[in-house]
């Protein structure tokens, strides 16, 4: 392809996609192809002899656009949103152009000044502390652009950590970093996002998960309990993730109160706003973010909900000198003579080269204006209040939590079988899309407000779906007795697992092989924690087959439940009429790293399983942070 064909080419694919992001109503939601759909689609082999355009335009529509989930459609309310605009892709497609990678300021010095212009116009958007700023003179503070929320969380981490290990090292100078390490504990909500979870896993420091409150907000004095637990247990606390809207329901942790005990014990703050952030730029939910200035950074996605499209996460530090100090490498050959006086974007990220993001965000900012962006955030929170008061009509609905923003979580009343029924009613159609999560025991489905385009006719229109699902699902069971109902609502058990891995949750449980799986071993923290699971799922024994559950109920009659009992002060009921455990606890357990997945080998045979067959294992949904360090288990064999 020359100049001249890119330029003719290159216009008519802005008009596909124009006519693509116009048309989108038309189009089904969500795709309906199985795994493996495309490969019949296409030639085993790459081309030996270059192709036509036309020919690879033409397989778009072919081969592409079946297997689209369309995000941009104002029928998609699952996840978060992820809006793109027109400014937003003229960004990018002219970063694509320049093609430069800005990871010194000599690399590219128009790429890290953009940034850090564009990052202090948004800190002041949504009205950050002044030491957060690169224009502030008295701190090493500013804005730095992460690709993903994930990443900025983990780049926190190790920043805290490093500061953590110095502060301690300075006191106890013949401990090792590694010996420090292995002492430390981090923190964050039990509604926080799993990436939490992963930049733990990563920095090899145990977490632990402290209880919400009834609102689903982290609160200074469950903090504070965890907190003198761990120390009592020789751990050092050194970094919170604090989440303002947290993925499951746009909870807002407490920040006025964490942030005053975090002061006290030396606990860096990261505050991952990922969704909600993009709010914050109109002044009336700015009190969602009181307490900030207790922070040492802070996240979120203008990928998500403002319109400028993936990657683009906004992060800002107090300090830039600690991530300086966690990440800086400085080979020769990335040397240069304004070193020192500029800013070297490398040093504040994972990776060496990045890419000119800052220009996509610019567009945005100034093609809509600060009054732009808060017309766009208003009109998705009105769309969000106008879904609410539909569910709050319907009393065969409720809502299990307060809605925040543009996000709704509704359900059925009654079982959480129903609501897992109409959900995969409402999405089986693809002309709507959402997906569940679960809160406190309770399955939800979560609706977002996604699209920039989403209007009053779509919301109608998709609650009109939802109703016509729930009475196709609720007629047949109006007619029956009570013992009828339960029967045919245990009917509705199929696909439970599987719609559950799709929820966006903190803690999905984890796949083996295509089924939950898990050891369950002789440890209390374990099964306390697999019972806990279950039960805070609302999955009780139903998602165990009925001979794993004869199992885990014998398994649990022996030893273990009485050491649990006398150990922590876990209070274990054990129901026999149900058959199920419950477990009450004040405190949730600390986690350990490491992947049980990994071990699942080596266990088999230290036990000399002569029968590898999976029903020979006690399988139980479990959740990855408390994985590891576990004893061997007994196999429990009929
Ligand atoms: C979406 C989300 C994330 C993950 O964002 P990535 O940019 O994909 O890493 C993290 N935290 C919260 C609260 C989120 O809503």
């Amino acid at each position: 392809m020359d100049a001249d064909e890119f330029r003719q080419r290159g216009k008519e694919l802005i008009d596909f996609i124009a006519d693509y992001l116009t048309n989108i109503r038309t189009r089904r939601v969500f795709p309906n192809v199985k795994p493996g759909y495309m490969r019949p689609m296409i030639d085993d082999e790459a081309p030996k002899q270059g192709e036509s355009w036309d020919k690879i335009f033409n397989d778009i529509e072919r081969v592409i656009m079946p297997g689209i989930t369309h995000w941009q459609s104002p029928y998609m309310h699952a996840y978060f949103p992820a809006l793109n605009s027109y400014p937003s892709l003229l960004g990018d497609m002219l970063a694509n152009g320049l093609n430069q990678l800005g990871f010194t300021w000599a690399s590219s010095p128009a790429c890290t000044e953009l940034e850090t212009v564009v990052m202090d116009w948004l800190a002041k958007m949504i009205g950050l502390p002044n030491d957060f700023l690169h224009s502030h003179a008295d701190t090493t503070g500013g804005g730095v652009i992460q690709t993903t929320a994930s990443e900025a969380t983990l780049v926190a981490l190790l920043a805290a950590r490093k500061e953590v290990i110095r502060r301690v090292q300075s006191q106890f100078p013949y401990l090792s970093p590694a010996e420090i390490n292995g002492r430390l504990i981090a923190y964050c909500s039990d509604q926080a996002h799993s990436s939490v979870e992963k930049a733990c896993l990563i920095g090899l420091v145990k977490l632990h998960l402290v209880p919400s409150d009834d609102k689903l907000r982290l609160r200074g004095n469950a903090l504070r309990q965890a907190i003198a637990n761990d120390k009592e247990n020789g751990l050092i606390p050194f970094y919170l993730c604090a989440t303002l809207g947290t993925t499951g329901a746009c909870a807002f942790d407490n920040l006025v109160e964490l942030g005053a005990i975090c002061e006290r014990e030396n606990i860096w703050i990261h505050v991952d706003a990922a969704y909600a952030g993009s709010a914050f730029i109109c002044p009336e939910f700015r009190h969602f973010m009181d307490g900030v200035e207790y922070t040492q950074s802070f996240a979120f996605n203008p990928s998500k909900w403002m319109m400028v499209h993936f990657d683009c996460t906004a992060m800002w530090v107090k300090s830039s000198a600690a991530l300086h100090r966690a990440f800086n490498v400085d080979p020769l050959y990335l040397q240069h003579e304004n070193a020192g006086v500029a800013i070297d974007y490398m040093h504040w990220q994972v990776p060496l080269s990045r890419r000119f993001r800052a220009l996509k965000l610019w567009f945005v900012i100034r093609s809509f204006g600060v009054e732009g962006l808060q017309k766009h955030i208003r009109n998705s929170v009105r769309m969000g209040i106008l879904f609410e008061s539909l569910v709050k009509n319907d009393d065969r609905f409720e809502l299990p939590a307060e809605r925040h923003l543009g996000l709704v979580v509704f359900r059925l009343k009654g079982d959480n079988e129903l609501t897992e029924q109409l959900l995969k009613e409402i999405n089986g159609s693809g002309q709507i899309h959402c997906v569940p999560a679960s809160i406190k025991g309770k399955y939800i489905i979560r609706f977002t407000v996604t699209a920039t385009s989403t209007n009053t006719d779509d919301i109608n229109r998709d609650w009109k779906i939802i109703q016509i699902a729930a009475s196709k699902i609720l007629r047949p069971l109006a007619n029956l007795t009570p013992q009828e109902r339960r029967n045919k609502i245990k009917n509705l058990h199929d696909d439970f697992r599987m719609s559950l891995v799709l929820s966006n949750t903190p803690h999905s449980p984890c796949l083996i092989n295509g089924s939950f799986a898990a050891m369950l071993p002789l440890n209390t923290n374990n099964i306390y924690t697999m019972t806990h699971e279950l039960h805070q799922r609302g999955l009780k024994n139903a998602l165990l087959p009925i001979s794993t559950r004869r199992r885990t109920k014998n398994f649990l009659g022996q030893q273990t439940i009485n050491k649990q009992m006398s150990m922590d002060g876990y209070m274990i009921n054990t129901d026999q009429q149900k058959n199920l455990l419950t477990i009450k606890t004040s405190s949730l357990p600390i986690s350990r790293q490491g992947s049980l997945d990994s071990r699942v080998e080596e266990i088999l045979e230290n036990n000399n399983m002569d029968n590898k067959e999976t029903n020979e294992i006690l399988f139980v949904p479990t959740i990855n942070h408390t994985n590891m360090n576990i004893n061997i288990p007994k196999i429990i064999k009929e």
